[in-house]
């Protein structure tokens, strides 16, 4: 595995090697969602393919005063999960480099980002579309894989590459979950004894709003009404938002239907987590 960790290197890489490249973009802290990611980038790139895999706390994608500064960087444990993963370049920019001190280009969506995610962390898609612009200009990838557990995130990429013409394919992988229920995430660490036993909550809330769904319940407020109460029985969940909405434009709906979706954010103490599952 060769490990780029600036800007000429990945761009002279890009322009030497004409083998098809499949990028995993990730924030480190790699865990078994990750893994499946790049498993899902090796079998798009091929035997004569490579998996490029980048890693970036992006700062331009946090809140001022959010977490960071803490966000876990375990550097070594990083590589070998990769060189394990079998990827064959690790990316690892560092932020000056990324972001000059007068950085004044970003990208906006304006559509999706305005939803869920966009509404309660004000900029984090604008964060995110610019580092994964910059990432696909470095890399030149062919494809890219990115996860469901990140819906909006995945829905809002696809629309960049498709409005901004990027020649890169874009490849979602389902949520890999835990043994009871909740999505792997790198912010899962952050979570005490007690939190962590009530996280999977959020997924038997999502799970619960199915059910009814599939038993025939439309309205979206008896649904959501339904996934609130079993969620308000984990005393240390706080809801940010809980939403059945369009899994095309991500808008709200009042009639659930076959292409409806269940999406939530909650706080765990200081940890926010998120999850999400369609209805059918
Ligand atoms: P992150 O490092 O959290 O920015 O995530 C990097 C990529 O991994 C994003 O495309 C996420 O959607 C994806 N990802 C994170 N957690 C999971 C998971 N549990 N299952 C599938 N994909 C995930």
């Amino acid at each position: 595995m060769q490990i780029f960790s600036t800007v000429r290197e990945a761009v002279s890489h890009s322009r030497e090697s004409d083998k098809r490249r499949v990028l995993v973009p990730t924030m480190g802290a790699l865990h078994r969602g990750h893994g499946e990611l790049i498993r899902v980038a090796r079998e798009a790139a091929g035997k004569k393919g490579e998996v490029a895999v980048s890693i970036f706390v992006n700062p331009l994608q946090f809140a001022p005063g959010g977490d960071y500064e803490k966000y876990p960087r375990p550097e070594r444990e990083d590589d070998e999960f990769c060189r394990d993963a079998g990827a064959d370049i690790l990316f690892r920019p560092n932020v000056e480099e990324m972001y000059p001190a007068d950085f004044s280009i970003s990208v906006d969506e304006n559509s999706l980002a305005m939803t869920l995610e966009g509404r309660s962390r004000p900029g984090h898609f604008r964060g995110v579309c610019t580092v994964v612009a910059k990432l696909f200009h470095l890399l030149a990838p062919n494809a890219a894989v990115f996860g469901e557990k990140d819906f909006q995130q995945l829905a809002i990429i696809r629309r960049m590459v498709r409005d901004l013409n990027f020649p890169v394919e874009i490849i979602g992988v389902p949520t890999v979950r835990e043994g009871d229920g909740l999505a792997s995430s790198s912010r899962n660490k952050y979570l005490t004894a007690d939190e962590r036993a009530q996280a999977p909550t959020l997924q038997r809330a999502l799970q619960e709003a199915r059910r009814l769904f599939t038993e025939g319940e439309r309205s979206a407020e008896a649904i959501q009404t339904a996934a609130r109460n079993v969620i308000t029985t984990a005393p240390l969940a706080r809801i940010d938002y809980l939403e059945v909405v369009n899994a095309d434009t991500l808008q709200t709906v009042s009639v659930a239907d076959a292409n409806s979706l269940i999406a939530v954010a909650a706080f765990f103490g200081q940890t926010r987590l998120i999850d999400n599952l369609r209805l059918s």
